[in-house]
């Protein structure tokens, strides 16, 4: 705060003259007043209300009277003494020989003293610091405030150096050079203080002039007001610039930064704030088509904007911020921009690598084979993989949101598995169901559900994975269901070869009985012995071929005779059920080299299927075999006259497990092992259906196969 030169350093010449001359015109003002008043006070009364006026108020215009006649008198007198003193002054000024009378030296003297007290008044009413000090730096005079601040008498003050009453060293944020002050008589500046017992710098905003005597400087008056609080606010504030993560920027409407934090050099990779000041806006932008990213771009309102920004580094990399600035408006219009940019570069990264991760997942669970379901707390379906589709034909969102309860029948077991996850009475529950496909197939589903824990470690819901066993449990059937039959085809290989003993007895005896000297009857019945023993032991030959454990690799067979023991073997249970063979041995065919093991197998289903389909919607039925030759193959044909197969069904049956016979019944192998062994033999097995009903399943052999190729 610059402080008036002439309070403090009064110029001899001219002050002491203008204070008399306003004493004087003041006095003047006075008395022009009272005779005004005087004036109005007898126009405004005539002569003859005055005469009327009673007793008591008759003192009204005798006091002015009297009044201004004193005043008049008393004017008169200090106009004299003004006029004296102001002779007397230019006497001394003009150094005139004539020496000052007694009384007008008290006189100036009084004048003197007075003006010093009210200019001591005035500095000491000052709110600011207010000092004079000699050229050696010892206090010639002090305002009130310094002897507060100093909390140091005044007398104490005057004639030491300022410096014996501080705590340290008084600092000048502007160099002080004294000859340069000498020069120029002037000084201005910041000075930080610190008092005796106080660790606070203060801060002083300081204007000093110099003190002339003559045409020599003596001293200095220094005015100085406290701006700690500012400085410290100050200081707060560019604490707060320089240390804060977010960019903060200040730019033209261009998009020129005019200012700008560390942080915001960082952001955009530069060495200085200076390197990035010295930028034009074209160099932050990521597109040359682009406007400058900054300034009024986006918005001319000046009114807070939020957008997403990116900014070209100084390293050719792309930061990615989030500008929040603000237009700052002079005479109406948008003079600069101001506002923060936070770097999200990373934070959008993650999101990336968040939605990547998020995309893995997705697909990992679509490409699972099991289905995953989870739910909440609440026991509602909170996901379900898109598996569902597959396995069950149903779409997710029939499920999602449902309670557990509030699901069909396919998803009690699910339900039971919750509950007892849910309600902490395992961690891991399992079980096997059947589920129904929406095409109507049944599936047999392993559900394995365990708790689903949060990021605490606390239960959060239930997750459960269903995979469909179908297949599995056919296989784990089926490896029973062989087992068996190995067990079984051991047992009657054991049977069989017992038998043969009696068998043989039988028939040597029932031989020497109808050779023997016996009876016609007697004949005739060991005939029929005979018979029936040979018979017999046709069947036990049969059974210990098919029990037998395959042998391996091939053997040269006649078909014909294959086909007759098969035959053979389930003469009893064709006839049980009413079913007739009609088999026609073929002389012509070739000897074949094949796995009679395997074939057998392939006839012997075939002759099964057939009886069984007959058997379950007749009462009786025919079963025609038929065996014949083509130059490259031979054919064997298997026919029957039973309810045929579905049009639907023939593409399938011989696929694996495709059964249309009750549970327990069928296992749906029979034929995919037909088609196997087949294929290995280098042939085929098709099927049809007969022309007046039933099926017909058509052998193919190469004749690659017979024993006359393989010799040849
Ligand atoms: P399985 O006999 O255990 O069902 P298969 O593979 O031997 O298994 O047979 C598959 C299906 O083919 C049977 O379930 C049946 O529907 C059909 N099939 C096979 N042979 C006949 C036939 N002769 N007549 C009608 N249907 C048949």
């Amino acid at each position: 705060m610059p402080m008036p030169q002439s309070t403090v350093t009064p110029k001899r010449s001219n002050a002491t003259p203008s204070g008399l001359e306003r004493e004087e015109s003041q006095l003047w003002r006075w008395a022009l007043g009272l005779i005004v008043l005087l004036a109005v006070t007898v126009a405004y009364f005539s002569w003859e209300q005055l005469k009327d006026l009673p007793y008591r108020l008759w003192a009204v215009p005798a006091g002015i009277f009297l009044l201004s006649f004193l005043f008049a008198a008393y004017a008169f007198g200090r106009k004299r003494e003004v006029s004296d003193l102001r002779q007397l002054l230019r006497g001394l000024e003009e150094r005139s020989s004539i020496a000052p009378t007694e009384e007008q030296l008290d006189q100036l003297g009084q004048l003197i003293s007075r003006s010093q007290r009210n200019f001591k008044e005035l500095i000491d009413s000052l709110d600011d610091v207010a000092l004079a000090v000699s050229l050696d730096g010892s206090l010639r005079t002090v305002n009130k405030r310094v002897t507060e601040m100093l909390a140091t008498p005044y007398s104490t003050l005057i004639g030491h150096k300022l410096a014996d009453f501080l705590g340290g060293p008084l600092v000048t944020e502007t160099p002080f050079d004294l000859a340069r002050f000498l020069e120029k008589r002037t000084w201005a500046g910041v000075v930080s203080v610190q008092l005796a017992g106080n660790s606070r710098r203060l801060y002083y905003d300081c204007v000093a002039n110099a003190i002339v005597k003559g045409d020599d400087v003596v001293g200095a008056s220094v005015l100085a007001r406290n701006i700690t609080d500012q400085r410290d606010k100050e200081q707060r504030f560019t604490q707060l610039f320089e240390t804060l993560r977010e960019g903060v920027y200040m730019c033209s409407p261009e998009g020129q930064l005019l200012e700008v934090n560390p942080a915001l050099v960082a952001i955009l990779g530069y060495a200085s704030k200076e390197e990035l000041l010295g930028l034009p806006p074209d160099a932050l932008k990521v597109d040359a088509n682009l406007e400058p990213v900054l300034g009024r771009a986006g918005s001319q309102s000046g009114r807070t904007r939020t957008r997403e920004v990116r900014l070209r580094r100084k390293d050719g990399g792309i930061a990615v911020c989030q500008d929040v600035s603000t237009g700052v408006i002079e005479d109406g219009k948008v003079v600069r921009y101001q506002g923060t940019l936070v770097d999200i570069t990373e934070k959008r990264v993650l999101e990336r690598q968040l939605r990547q991760e998020e995309e893995f997942r997705r697909r990992l669970l679509e490409s699972f084979p099991d289905l995953i379901l989870v739910l909440n707390l609440k026991g509602q379906y909170t996901f379900v993989s898109p598996c569902i589709r597959e396995l069950l034909g149903c779409d997710p969102e029939q499920l999602l949101g449902k309670a557990v309860d509030e699901a069909d029948d396919n998803w009690s077991e699910i339900a039971k598995l919750y509950r007892s996850v849910a309600a902490g009475e395992t961690s891991r529950a399992s079980c096997e169901y059947a589920a129904q496909h929406r095409s109507g197939e049944w599936r047999t589903m392993l559900g394995i559900a365990s708790p689903l824990l949060n990021a605490e470690a606390k239960p959060a819901g239930v997750i459960i994975s269903v995979r469909d066993v179908t297949t599995e449990k056919k296989l784990e059937r089926q490896i029973i269901q062989s087992e068996r039959l190995a067990a079984m085809g051991q047992m009657i290989g054991g049977f069989a070869h017992e038998l043969n003993n009696p068998l043989t007895s039988i028939l040597g005896m029932s031989e020497l009985l109808q050779e023997g000297p016996v009876s016609e009857t007697t004949r005739k019945q060991a005939t029929i012995l005979h018979q029936q023993a040979r018979r017999a032991a046709e069947i036990v030959q049969n059974l210990q071929f098919f029990a037998r454990p395959p042998a391996p690799g091939h053997s040269q067979v006649d078909l014909n005779e294959l086909v007759q023991r098969i035959l053979h073997m389930q003469t009893y249970p064709l006839r049980k059920s009413n079913v007739t063979v009609d088999f026609q041995p073929e002389p012509t065919l070739p000897p074949m080299v094949v796995d009679p093991n395997q074939l057998m197998q392939v006839f012997l289903n075939l002759l099964l299927n057939a009886e069984q389909a007959i058997r379950e919607t007749r009462e009786k039925g025919t079963i025609r075999v038929r065996l014949g030759r083509n130059s490259d193959s031979v054919w064997i044909v298997f026919q029957d006259d039973g309810p045929g197969i579905a049009p639907e069904n023939l593409t399938h049956i011989f696929d694996p497990f495709f059964t249309t016979k009750r549970p327990g019944r069928g296992t749906g192998l029979g034929l995919s092992i037909c088609k196997a062994v087949l294929r290995e033999h280098g042939g085929n097995i098709e099927v049809a259906s007969a022309p007046g009903g039933g099926a017909v399943f058509t052998i193919t052999l190469p004749l690659g196969a017979s024993a006359g190729a393989a010799a040849g």
